[in-house]
């Protein structure tokens, strides 16, 4: 008989309901939910074709794998020796050389619940902030924009802002491919409306061939474009004046900032037309509603945070926030990004938007577990992560649902370290992941439409994910898995004592973590899965006594800082982290494909998919490609100080001359090398975290044939 299941789209934060269709424990078809409100009924190649990716089994992993030494292979073995295995080590080398020795990397790719036991597990059980994620790589410095410029992580702004804009600043946002059902509903209400589009890009993308205004900017310049535009509206008394005066602290620094910025300095700086930048500051600040919409382009760099408070400072100044249609609204990269933040599941927060640093925060997490204290020492993120697995201060690293060995930059250091970590346990789907080459054991996971629990978009909408199928093999839910992990580290660490971790099913896990956000900005007291199965998907906060969530934050000019105003912040524009030179020429950009998905672990299985874009390549302008004798399909060898990969090329005048492109997809079981990692950058953000993914400075050359 055939069933319907309602759920959600496992691929980006857009968070597309989808109905699974299933007969005789096979998904058979997945079509869009017409009643979800993130993509009524509508879906993409991707959500379209996941039935066929459900489908196909190959190389999943199926059951627990074990190796005795670094030399060996890895064994079948079963789950009691596996999770036995997992939990002595971790306890013995805890034991040995304190909590602070190990960590775990998981992904925006988890549940809400798969990720609460795990931060639980490391934060609380064994008393290490040391468990970061790989939304490090995609979201941080939009979360630390926003705590710094409002006071609380999330967007102001939600999905139905998209059709009230009057004016969409795009910025570093390539939305026809990485969101596109959003993108088809922002075409929708611009054919409706007439909405302008400004599009802020090195590239020209599909997106951008489609903006009224396409500012083509020199990599890495995005602060300076949005410190003169600010500069134009002061001057041209585009602000809003008293909202600045009631709502908001810090203007004067930025104006004495941004008097620096003419819109000639500032379009010098970013190689674009004055012209240019002064009708793209007209256009945000005579707007009814101007809404931004942003992602990688803004986050993956060295100086993510600042380019995000820029944009955000243009808001505030303008009034263009708190209002419909109006708003900087980041959107996330992968599908629970924001639900894994909301359990804290980062190794700079703590639960429920808490911070590591407040001691009061500390305190009342610590009381709800029931352990003596949390750890007051900052947790190590992801890249620095990876350097202390390298150096041995971290001894063994847990990793969850993601692929570090192709995801993380500067690839040589991330091999170096799972080489060198004493110990690595991979819980994965798939089995052959470039990372699962490194694991000493393998915990086999179950994966999308086999999974239970909860995911939020990038409207802060909570979404049931719903189980179609049964997993296949012996592979089990991360929840459990993790859970598991921890009662047997429990026997050893505090023998004696009753579990911290009680939990039946992703539900019972639901409910501790939506007690635990009581009286807190993402308060969702008033969800449950009831409601959920009732109401729909909902938007947090949600409060114990509501029946739903709340569309917009800060209507009334009330933020969440302490004072409750608003902060400017003066965000001088700061050079690349790796500027180009003589020997390394090129600016490499790096971006995603419209039928791709990460490292394609999912997607790579379709043919279909492959039809778009068939093959890796690395894309140069037509000029470039004269001048040094280049053509098409010739084999080129990319370097950066780092590493190098060999690409076909593509000739195309969607690059800049004096930049290359590349997609960030193709990994190790594709390529001859781990990807476009192998030269990309470790540099940070210094208050972000985030790498610098998008940048790179490399050589081209031609590649000798073996
Ligand atoms: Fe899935 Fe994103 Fe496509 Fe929606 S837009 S179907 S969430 S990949």
């Amino acid at each position: 008989m055939k069933t319907i299941t309602k759920s959600t789209c496992c691929y980006c934060g857009v968070g597309c309901g989808v109905l699974i269709e299933s007969e005789n424990g096979q998904i058979i078809g997945v079509q869009g939910d017409p009643d979800h409100p993130a993509n009524f009924g509508r879906l993409c190649t991707k959500g379209l074709t996941l039935a066929q990716t459900a489908q196909s089994q190959t190389g999943r992993a199926l059951y627990p794998e074990l190796r005795l030494s670094r030399d060996a292979q890895r064994q079948r073995t079963d789950w009691d020796s596996a999770l036995d295995t997992v939990a002595a080590r971790f306890a013995g080398i805890v034991q040995q050389h304190g909590p602070d020795a190990v960590a775990f990397y998981v992904s925006g790719q988890l549940l809400t619940e798969d990720y609460y036991v795990f931060n639980k597990l490391a934060k609380g059980l064994i008393g290490t902030n040391n468990i970061d994620t790989n939304s490090r790589l995609c979201m941080s410095s939009s979360v630390t924009a926003y705590k710094l410029a409002l006071g609380a992580d999330g967007p102001p702004t939600c999905y139905e802002d998209l059709e009230l804009a009057d004016c969409v600043l795009l910025a570093g946002s390539n939305m026809a491919y990485a969101h596109p059902v959003l993108f088809r509903r922002l075409e929708a209400a611009k054919a409706a409306r007439g909405a302008k589009w400004i599009v802020v890009d090195p590239r020209r993308t599909d997106t951008a061939a489609l903006a009224d205004l396409h500012l083509q900017i020199q990599p890495g310049t995005d602060v300076a474009l949005f410190n003169g535009m600010l500069h134009h509206l002061i001057w041209e008394g585009l602000i809003a004046a008293d909202y600045i005066a009631a709502h908001t602290e810090g203007f004067a620094a930025l104006k004495a900032l941004v008097r620096d910025y003419t819109p000639r300095m500032a379009a010098e700086i970013c190689g674009i037309l004055e012209a240019d930048l002064i009708q793209a500051a007209e256009l945000f600040g005579r707007s009814p509603a101007s809404l931004s919409l942003y992602c990688m382009g803004l986050n993956q760099s060295a100086h993510g945070t600042d380019k995000n408070l820029a944009l955000i400072n243009l808001h505030l100044a303008s009034q263009q926030i708190g209002r419909p249609g109006a708003g900087p609204f980041s959107l996330t990269g992968q599908p629970n990004a924001m639900g894994g933040r909301e359990v804290g599941g980062m190794a700079t927060m703590l639960a429920a938007h808490r911070d590591i640093q407040n001691p009061e925060h500390r305190a009342e997490v610590a009381r709800f577990w029931g352990v003596e204290r949390l750890s007051d020492i900052p947790g190590t993120p992801a890249v620095a992560l990876f350097d202390a697995l390298k150096s041995g201060q971290i001894k063994a690293v847990f990793i969850a649902c993601t692929n570090p060995a192709h995801s993380m930059p500067d690839l040589n250091t991330v091999r170096e370290a799972l080489q060198t970590a004493e110990f690595v346990v991979l819980q994965e789907a798939f089995a052959h992941t470039d990372t699962a080459a490194y694991a000493d054991v393998l915990l086999p996971a179950s994966s999308w439409g086999e999974k239970v629990g909860t995911v939020t978009n990038s409207e802060r909408r909570i979404s049931r994910v719903r189980a179609a199928v049964a997993a296949p093999g012996e592979a089990r839910h991360d929840w459990w898995i993790a859970t598991e992990v921890a009662r047997r580290m429990e026997m050893l660490l505090r023998p004696g004592l009753p579990t911290l971790f009680p939990y039946a099913d992703p539900e019972s896990v639901f409910n501790e973590h939506r007690a635990l956000t009581v009286g807190r900005d993402l308060d969702i007291a008033g969800l449950s899965y009831a409601l959920l199965e009732q109401a729909g998907p909902q938007q947090w906060p949600l409060p114990q006594g509501q029946l739903h969530g709340q569309a917009r934050r800060y209507t009334d000019g009330v933020f969440a800082t302490a004072s409750g105003q608003a902060k400017f912040h003066a965000t001088p524009y700061k050079p690349l982290a790796e500027p180009t030179n003589a020997r390394y020429p090129f600016h490499l950009l790096t971006g995603r494909l419209r039928d791709q998905w990460h490292g394609m672990s999912r997607t790579g299985r379709l043919p279909q998919l492959f039809s778009h874009t068939p093959e890796p390549s690395l894309s140069m302008h037509p000029l470039d490609a004269e001048r040094r004798g280049f053509k098409a399909g010739d084999l080129l060898r990319v370097s950066s100080k780092r590493g190098q990969l060999v690409l076909p090329l593509q000739i195309s005048d969607e690059v800049s001359s004096g930049s290359v492109f590349a997609a960030m997809h193709w990994n190790g079981q594709f390529l001859n090398s781990g990807g476009i990692n192998e030269a990309s950058i470790g540099k940070v953000d210094g208050k972000s975290f985030q790498p610098e993914l998008k940048h790179a400075a490399v050589r081209v050359e031609p590649a000798e044939l073996p």
